[in-house]
């Protein structure tokens, strides 16, 4: 390990003071959606609609929105369906079946999120933070710490902009649908918890309520914030876990992953086993591959051994080859270093992958989303 990889300091506090997002249909459940239209002293009733034209029909111009009083029509918008965020700039890759959108939010703070199209499926990749605070040292989004939380509907709402694109035909390939939400966009979602878990409710909860997708497609993706992955396990969703392990040993893993200093190795895919456990789905363990760094044959057989639970059901490990980040000393490995990784895994009985790298060159790939506005 190199010397001088410091361990930055880790920010878990979001700065005060800013005020908060809108508050929209999205952050409420149907219940309080009613109330909240009452509070402003509109009909109740109307929420449902309200609900049906952002979750099932995906509009949101208002002026589509018939079956509301013309009257009331801008109150009701705008009590329920607040603008929320602003899209800044879209770059498309892979002929347009890879697009990435840069978002302003109300108070200015910028997050990205990136649409990929492959045969049968669609994924969005969302941001649950602007910035983050986990400062792993060959991350992006690492690199300018935490700005803040986003709210679930500033979560939610990314998705709902990617349902629209799809269904309004705008991306290449024909009107499509979402199949799956990965939360490895930027930020640390379980250290976003709340707002996280809320989202996923409005995910799968059933259309108009929420967007009536499967929690078979979506995986929260964490550096391994323990008690919150225990917490997760008893939610009773069986979103898929993705552990950024990316280490198997405490020496290295301190240096790449800093949270690694409060919860080691051991606990942490002890709860990761302990959420395959109750959950029953499998999970994942990313790994990104950099050169010199932690992609060594030995590093793959102690990785063998660190995920050895009674039997190999229970994981799965996606090898990510390094985005190289403009300014860091974080390369990819070699071809030959990263087959002979895989060969290693595979030998021990491990269902191991590399994942594509779709993205890369619009900067859209894991890892490489900075958000600036330049
Ligand atoms: N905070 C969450 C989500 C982050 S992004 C997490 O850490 O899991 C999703 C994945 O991209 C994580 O596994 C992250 O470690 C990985 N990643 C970060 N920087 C990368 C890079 N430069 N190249 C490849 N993968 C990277």
């Amino acid at each position: 390990m190199t010397e001088s990889i410091k361990t930055l300091p880790l920010v878990f506090e979001e700065p005060k003071g800013r005020g908060k997002p809108p508050r929209h249909l999205a952050d409420l459940t149907p219940a309080e959606r009613k109330a909240r239209l009452e509070e402003l002293g509109l009909p109740g009733f109307r929420a449902r609609q309200l609900s049906t034209h952002y979750f099932s029909r995906l509009v949101d111009d208002p002026e589509q929105m018939t079956d509301l009083p013309a009257g009331q029509r801008a109150e009701l918008v705008e009590g329920l369906l607040p603008h929320l965020m602003t899209p800044l700039k879209t770059q498309e890759a892979d002929r347009g079946t890879t697009r990435k959108t840069l978002w302003k939010l109300f108070d200015g703070a910028l997050v990205e999120s990136v649409l990929m199209r492959y045969p049968g499926r669609v994924t969005i990749c969302v941001s649950s933070q602007a910035g983050c605070g986990m400062a792993c040292p060959f991350c992006a989004t690492g690199q300018g710490g935490l700005q803040r939380n986003m709210s679930t509907a500033e979560i939610v709402e990314q998705v709902v902009a990617g349902a629209r694109a799809l269904a309004r035909d705008e991306v290449a390939g024909g009107p499509g649908r979402i199949s799956n939400v990965v939360f490895m966009g930027m930020g640390e979602p379980m250290a976003n918890y709340k707002a996280v878990i809320g989202a996923v409710r409005r995910l799968t909860d059933p259309t108009p309520d929420g967007l009536g997708m499967s929690a078979r497609g979506i995986t929260v993706s964490t550096v391994g914030l323990v008690p919150r992955i225990n917490q997760l396990a008893e939610e009773g969703i069986p979103v898929t876990l993705a552990l950024s392990l990316h280490a198997p040993d405490d020496e290295l893993r301190d240096e790449l992953v800093p949270i690694n200093t409060r919860w080691k190795v051991g606990e942490t895919v002890e709860a990761a086993w302990n959420y395959a456990r109750v959950t029953k789905r499998r999970v994942s363990i990313e790994y990104a591959m950099m050169r010199g760094i932690n992609d060594q044959a030995w590093r793959a057989d102690l990785l063998a051994d660190v995920l050895m639970r009674g039997d190999w059901g229970w994981v799965h490990v996606n090898l990510i080859p390094l985005n190289e980040v403009p300014g860091s000393q974080f390369t990819r490995s070699t071809d030959q270093d990263t087959d002979e990784f895989v060969r290693r895994l595979l030998a021990r009985g491990i269902p191991t992958t590399v994942r594509d790298t779709r993205g890369s060159d619009i900067d859209a790939a894991c890892g490489q989303l900075a958000a600036t506005e330049a």
